[in-house]
């Protein structure tokens, strides 16, 4: 059985105690994300994460956090500039404070706790951030029927891609 969700939970306490929790978030609390695709209030009024989450200590004896998030965001279209619905449905396993050492013989990564405590929105927030698509166009290449792909590669500066800065974030991370 899972118990509700709440913002931060402090880690040895929930690993101890297997910890297992699901809840949603609002997708308003998101501020960095809210940003980086330039959502106004009709992006993200009314939707929420669906997100569900548990403590566990990892095959190296070390915390970690393993759960799944699932929410429909919108974004727009790059190839016609419409609404574009984009359904996500991420897992994710993330060692918490692993060391340096650690994490170079682990294909997991790691979260860092604030003094032995994880806020959990933070971790949703980063984990939507990494599973965004570099570029969103809809599925029927058609969308847009004045659109080639020369036209695009000559034309695109024009507006800021916000995607463009989700690409910095995965390569310097
Ligand atoms: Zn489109």
């Amino acid at each position: 059985m899972r118990d509700k969700m709440r913002k931060s939970y402090q880690v040895q306490k929930e690993v101890a105690q297997k910890g297992c929790f699901e809840g949603e978030i609002a997708l308003s609390e998101l501020k960095r994300l809210g940003e980086l695709l330039q959502l106004d209030d009709a992006g993200v009024d009314g939707r929420t994460i669906a997100v569900n989450f548990e403590f566990l200590r990892s095959e190296f004896d070390v915390p970690m956090l393993a759960g799944r998030l699932q929410t429909s965001l919108e974004l727009e279209c790059q190839r016609c500039l419409k609404p574009l619905e984009l359904p996500l449905d991420v897992n994710f396993r993330l060692l918490i404070d692993a060391s340096d050492e650690l994490l170079s013989h682990s294909s997991e990564d790691t979260v860092y706790s604030d003094d032995g405590y994880i806020d959990i929105v933070e971790v949703v927030e980063d984990e939507l951030i990494l599973a965004l698509p570099l570029v969103a166009m809809h599925e029927d290449t058609a969308c847009n029927e004045n659109w080639r792909a020369s036209e695009l590669s000559a034309e695109t500066p024009v507006k800021e891609n916000p995607f463009a800065v989700l690409q910095q974030l995965k390569t310097t991370d």
